[in-house]
């Protein structure tokens, strides 16, 4: 037998239909064949680890198990840190722009409740310096300008629309995260 005969009959012992007849004439040319020898064995390992891997085939009931082992995890809740921190950024934001609002436009609001007489005993309580409601004006609108001279009249509504921007997008964010949780959750 040659070389490529006793190589089909190889193929045909991989597929597993070798007769013994083939066998024994493979066999044959094996003993007196290194290249052949050095082949065989090397399918004949390949066959071997094949058999070995499907003797470890998986149970039929492993992915009815696995299933069952996943629904009984414990339902998720939704309460995460991420979830309170979304909220906490948010309240924040709001405050923050709350406070820059004031802070930035003091003067215009200042100058409101200086002009409005119902505002006068508030006036008085910020600005105990000011003996009547007209002086008060006058002295509310220097110390104004004496505070705002450092912010630049131009940036007055920047900073308060980039936090209220923030504000608006960390809600945002916030409640499509619940409304995903919520939908997770049905
Ligand atoms: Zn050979």
């Amino acid at each position: 037998m040659d070389c490529e005969s006793a190589n089909s009959l190889m193929m045909k012992y991989m597929d597993g239909d070798l007769s013994e007849h083939e066998a024994a004439r493979l066999n044959h040319h094996i003993t007196e064949c290194a290249a052949c020898k050095e082949e065989f064995m090397l399918y004949d390992s390949i066959v071997k680890d094949f058999s070995a891997l499907t003797l470890v085939k998986a149970p039929d009931d492993l992915e009815s198990r696995v299933m069952s082992s996943i629904y009984a995890l414990p339902a998720y809740t939704g309460q995460t840190v991420s979830h309170i921190m979304y909220g906490f950024w948010g309240l924040i934001a709001v405050i923050m722009s709350l406070g820059a609002l004031l802070v930035m436009n003091r003067d215009y609001i200042l100058e409101q409740m200086a002009l409005n007489p119902s505002f006068a005993p508030i006036l008085i309580f910020l600005n105990p310096l000011a003996a009547s409601v007209k002086t008060l004006f006058a002295q509310t609108q220097m110390l104004v300008q004496q505070a705002g001279a450092v912010v630049e009249p131009g940036l007055n509504w920047v900073v308060p629309i980039a936090v209220c921007s923030l504000a608006v997008a960390q809600f945002i964010i916030y409640h499509n995260e619940k409304q995903r949780k919520e939908k997770v959750a049905e």
